[in-house]
């Protein structure tokens, strides 16, 4: 849109801000001097209980719904004219609310599909499977898939994993030049590529399995379930290795294209190809709800697979806005969605989008209202993240370039509500502080609060706008949303709909997430000491070592390597819990204390992201305590750089895993000490000052 100006793609927080910066740090000297202490404990312990009101009358489920339905009305992949569109109505959305806006064009390869067709070429029998979806929109296609024509026979081979290709195996069923039919749940969709290539499967047929919906309700617009006709969609870019299109991962040397060819199937097509297949009973879990028996075939029907598609070099954009915090030098929060869809896209990620211009709209709101947080928080609409993850990693990657400080933290909302649970995927630091929004809000089915009602706490994966920031920097993150999984996901009856039908009748859930991002990163905006509970990150360390332990057999051999960990981790661990029980304490600080202590607490954070400020990291090594899975990519796992030493019992790695996790515990113990110097005095433990 032509109104909202363009800017190269930067964000230098001392810019624009510092004026302003200057100007309040005069008043804050002035009103420090005049003995006012303006972080009272009401004030400071406040946010959440003085605005959870507020924002509940502010934020308006219908209007929710209203704009769920305006972005989902059509189809807006990335790179077409509709997702142009949808990027003008975020941006004019949020100059609405009062925000400073902009958007930063950028170039990527696209896929576009030219040709996607299944035939069985059985000896008595030829047919052509219908691969179209009922309504409007377009042809369903796995995006970047390699150009196939082959004819080849096709056996089941249950989710594509490697100990699904391993059992086969065990049965002597050869896989080699066959195409793999394959649930489209399990391990993610680039993995199942990865690992289909290395035992030479020839292509994947990919299709929704309605046993992985959890219940036998009836299929849309019936009920909620995944109609006989849907199609997945979905990328086929191994984005764990690197974030961004093709041609970007080539000049630095990676491919992340897929290995095989795949394409998406119905259930109807997976269940006439299972029912041409004879052999053995399939194990349990292999077990599926088509009325069709499982079974392990030798030699399942043959069939023609044609794919053919072109790579485009098209205009995306991602769309920022800007809420002012009174510091320009603290690190800024940042809340982030992406607006791109397969197809409609009305939960995923419409749903969010919708969700978090709610949350913009609600907090300026407060602004006007005299509300001023310490910190800036930046909104950003991400683009290609489905196809692969390519707006949010653009943006990381620039920061990293332009010796951005870094971020308080990185809040994603993808889909808003796929199911009912709460779902919290928060890096270890950020999780108390959730916990505490979740304590003063209610599920509207069960009136009982979500602190009490949602599971634990997990890890952020690797499989969304959340990734660039955990996968090259060790930006603290949280992932959060409703429900995990959803039966049209990624498919044509992905619609509103569906939502108002089945999915989150009134918007009341995704009304509910609002709030619950709002307070969260109100919250944190507005603390000046953010509010990280650092003994979360040794207690999550200290899980890993011991689930190493139990996996590892031979432990004590590779014990003393990791034992500089050991020790560090000890010393961090008492400074950390002393801070985190200072609650109290830090609340009643003066403002001058306040404004020195603040910026080593973040550092301590800080000091978790793997390499120096600057220094090029592979992708996924970003932060010290998490990364990719070695079972699942797209999965995350603590401390992993240190479980593959580990796992591969390369003791010269080992130590330099072990060493670089020590010095990262020594240093956000180090700077912890001096933020405690500072703010509760020289002493021990037991020590009293005054402020
Ligand atoms: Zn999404």
């Amino acid at each position: 849109m032509d109104h909202v100006p363009l800017r190269h793609e930067t964000f230098r927080p001392g810019g624009a801000l510092k004026k302003t910066t200057a100007a309040l740090l005069v008043v804050a000297a002035v009103l420090a001097a005049a003995g006012v202490e303006i972080w009272t404990a009401r004030r400071r312990a406040g946010f959440i209980g003085r605005e959870n009101g507020p924002l509940a009358r502010l934020i308006d489920a219908s209007r929710i719904g209203e704009q769920t339905a305006l972005i989902a009305s059509k189809a807006h992949r990335a790179g077409t004219e509709a997702n142009a569109e949808v990027a003008g109505f975020v941006g004019e959305r949020l100059q609405r609310a009062g925000l400073k806006v902009w958007n930063t064009p950028f170039e990527a390869e696209v896929y576009e599909s030219l040709a996607v067709r299944l035939s069985l070429e059985e000896r008595g029998e030829k047919k052509a499977y219908d691969l179209s979806e009922p309504g409007d929109g377009e042809p369903a296609f796995l995006a970047y898939s390699p150009d196939a024509d082959l004819a080849a026979p096709v056996v089941y081979a249950n989710e594509g994993s490697r100990g699904d290709y391993e059992l086969l195996r065990k049965k002597g069923i050869e896989v080699r030049g066959k195409l793999a039919l394959v649930r489209a749940q399990g391990i993610c969709r680039s993995m199942k590529t990865e690992i289909a290539g290395s035992r030479g499967v020839a292509g994947l047929l990919v299709y929704p399995e309605p046993r992985d919906q959890g219940d036998a309700a009836p299929a849309f617009p019936d009920g909620p379930n995944t109609p006989r006709w849907a199609i997945p969609r979905g990328t086929l870019l191994r984005f764990y290795r690197y974030p961004g299109d093709p041609s970007t991962a080539r000049e630095k040397g990676i491919d992340n294209l897929p290995p095989v060819p795949a394409l998406g199937v119905s259930q109807a097509v997976a269940e006439d190809l299972l029912s041409r297949m004879r052999g053995d009973a399939v194990p349990e879990p292999w077990e599926g709800w088509l009325k069709v028996p499982y079974v392990l075939a030798a030699e399942g029907p043959r069939v023609r697979v044609v794919v053919k598609g072109q790579l485009v070099r098209k205009n995306l954009r991602n769309v920022f806005a800007i809420l002012p915090g009174r510091n320009g030098n603290a690190r800024p929060v940042m809340l982030g969605n992406h607006y791109d869809a397969w197809e409609r896209g009305a939960v995923d990620a419409s749903s969010g989008t919708a969700v978090v211009l709610e949350v913009a709209d609600a907090l300026a709101k407060l602004r006007a209202d005299g509300w001023r947080p310490e910190r800036s928080i930046l909104f950003a609409f991400w683009d290609g993240e489905e196809a692969g993850i390519f707006g949010s990693a653009r943006w990381v990657e620039q920061a990293l370039r332009d010796r951005f400080p870094g971020l308080a933290a990185y809040v994603n909302v993808d889909s808003a509500v796929r199911a009912n649970d709460f779902v919290g995927d928060v890096m270890p630091g950020l999780r108390a502080s959730l916990g505490r929004v979740l304590a003063v809000v209610r599920d509207p089915a069960t009136g009982k609060t979500l602190a009490e009602t949602h599971g634990a706490f997990q890890l952020p994966s690797f499989s969304s706008d959340a990734s660039p920031f955990i996968g090259l920097t060790g930006t603290p993150v949280a992932e959060v949303g409703f429900g995990r999984h959803y039966p049209v996901y990624h498919t044509r009856a992905d619609t509103v709909e569906w939502i108002r039908r089945f999915g989150d009748p009134g918007f009341a859930r995704a009304a509910l997430l609002a709030r619950i991002v709002a307070l969260y990163v109100g919250w944190l905006a507005t603390d000046p000491i953010l509010p990280y509970r650092f003994s979360e990150v040794s207690d999550d360390a200290r899980k890993s070592l011991r689930q190493l332990e139990s996996r590892v057999a031979s432990f004590g051999e590779w014990a003393p390597f990791t034992r500089s960990l050991r020790d560090a981790l000890d010393s961090y661990e008492a400074m950390a819990r002393r801070w985190d029980g200072e609650e109290r304490r830090l609340a009643n600080l003066s403002s001058k204390k306040v404004r020195e202590a603040a910026p080593l607490v973040e550092q301590a954070m800080a000091a978790f992201a793997a390499g120096g400020r600057g220094r090029p990291v592979s992708y996924g090594r970003g932060s010290v305590l998490i990364g990719p899975s070695e079972e699942d990519r797209c999965d995350a796992e603590a401390h992993a750089s240190l479980v593959d030493a580990v796992r591969s019992r390369d003791s010269v790695a080992m130590r330099a895993e072990g060493d670089e996790r020590a010095r990262a515990f020594i240093q956000a113990q180090q700077l912890l000490r001096a933020a405690e110097w500072i703010a509760i005095g020289p002493g021990g433990p037991d020590r009293r000052t005054r402020n």
